[in-house]
């Protein structure tokens, strides 16, 4: 190895390990689901995205292996070359119904997704204003497109306004973006959707919603620009298809306009090669579940209120979330820690995040309540919460 690359590694390495720093990832044996096991360790999942219970749905898995017999399991190819398969129209098609839009386009993840379409449409000449905790892909998307970033304080409509109005009347910029989360996921809160589209509308930017956390969960599924009603006023509908549908990839909804340019101008749609045909369907099978019916989207609130009061009454600080997703914030990074890694030995895998994915100082235990949990699950994690947080005085 290069001398300096070896330097370069023990170095950081190292230090990161010292401050508690370092991120040790767990191996899941089978399958990710309310239960998972690790290191032969069955344990209540409370860490995974899998919002709806969907990664485990007998229908997804049934289409899923019926579309690697018909299509394979592989697509081949780019899409402009000949990866296009009749399962991604077909999934094009039923993403713009589910979102409300004329049409949609899918890529092979959500952060894929981010990095094609943001700079497919913004440039050196322009200006993109972005909520201060929006996701890392979005700010790599930002990075990539060589426009000016300019960093809007969290959720805050007054700061957004003054840089909007200081932006575009400064001449300096051809178009001007605003981006935020549609659900931020470390605090689940939601973006402020109609002040943000009267303030773009006051200074004609252009809107992105990234909905990752809220697609399935928002708006009885639909997610959170249809929450607020606001489906063609937001003229980016991003998110995944790895969260609550259960599969992996992403897309873009928009107007035919808007997706047509990215056929032709979105790196990742025109140099990576496309969702495989099984992952394919089965995403296509998650959106006729959510069309359905609510069931899954209701189960999974009603699991998020529990566990959110379960919590509270044990009189811990679950910040201000207005989503099923419950951070249990700790504080100092080596608590948040420990205080995960004995709820692992207590049963419970909830996962902690600190620093550099949250301020330092905030860390915390982060619970994913889903649709596939029951109550009783539920009732054995609090029950580690209470003994884990007794021993180590974060409650009474
Ligand atoms: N955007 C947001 C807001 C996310 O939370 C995530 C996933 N962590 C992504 C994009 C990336 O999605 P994917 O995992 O499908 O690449």
């Amino acid at each position: 190895m290069s001398n300096v690359l070896n330097e370069f590694l023990t170095t950081n390495l190292t230090e990161l390990k010292e401050n508690g720093l370092y991120n040790e990832i767990n191996v899941v044996q089978g399958a990710n689901g309310a239960k998972i096991t690790i290191d032969g360790k069955e344990l209540i999942n409370l860490s995974s995205n899998n919002y709806l219970g969907l990664a485990t749905n007998e229908r997804l898995k049934t289409v899923a292996k019926q579309a690697i017999d018909s299509h394979g399991v592989g697509a081949g190819a780019v899409r402009t070359i000949n990866g296009t398969l009749d399962l991604h129209i077909e999934l094009e098609e039923a993403l713009a119904k589910f979102k409300g839009t004329e049409a949609a386009i899918a890529y092979q993840s959500g952060f894929n997704c981010n990095m094609a379409a943001i700079s497919a449409v913004m440039n050196k000449n322009d200006a993109i204003l972005s909520d201060e905790l929006n996701h890392a892909s979005i700010i790599d998307g930002c990075r990539l497109s060589k426009a000016k970033i300019i960093r809007v304080n969290h959720s805050d409509m007054a700061d957004l306004r003054a840089k909007a109005k200081a932006a575009v009347e400064s001449g300096l910029y051809n178009k001007v973006m605003y981006i935020t989360d549609g659900v931020f996921s470390m605090d689940g809160d939601v973006a402020k959707l109609p002040e943000i589209v009267e303030i773009a509308q006051e200074f004609d930017l252009i809107t992105y919603v990234d909905d990752a956390h809220g697609s399935g969960v928002m708006g009885k599924g639909a997610g959170t620009v249809k929450h607020f009603g606001l489906q063609d006023k937001i003229d980016f509908q991003i998110g995944t298809l790895s969260k609550a549908i259960g599969v992996v990839g992403g897309y873009v909804a928009g107007t035919k306009d808007l997706i047509d340019w990215l056929k032709v101008a979105s790196r990742p749609f025109l140099f990576s090669t496309s969702l495989a045909p099984g992952d394919t369907k089965a995403i296509t099978e998650a959106l006729s579940i959510l069309t359905e019916s609510t069931e899954l989207h209701d189960k999974l609130w009603e699991n998020g209120d529990y566990l959110k009061q379960g919590l509270k009454e044990l009189g811990f600080d679950i910040g201000h979330s207005e989503t099923p997703i419950t951070p249990c914030i700790i504080g100092d990074e080596k608590t948040t820690q420990q205080f995960s890694k004995r709820l692992m030995e207590e049963g419970v895998y909830a996962k902690s995040i600190v620093f550099p994915t949250v301020p330092k100082g905030t860390g915390r235990v982060r619970n994913m309540p889903t649709a596939a949990h029951t109550t009783d699950m539920l009732d054995e994690a609090l029950a580690a919460y209470a003994k884990v947080g007794r021993e180590l005085n974060i409650i009474k």
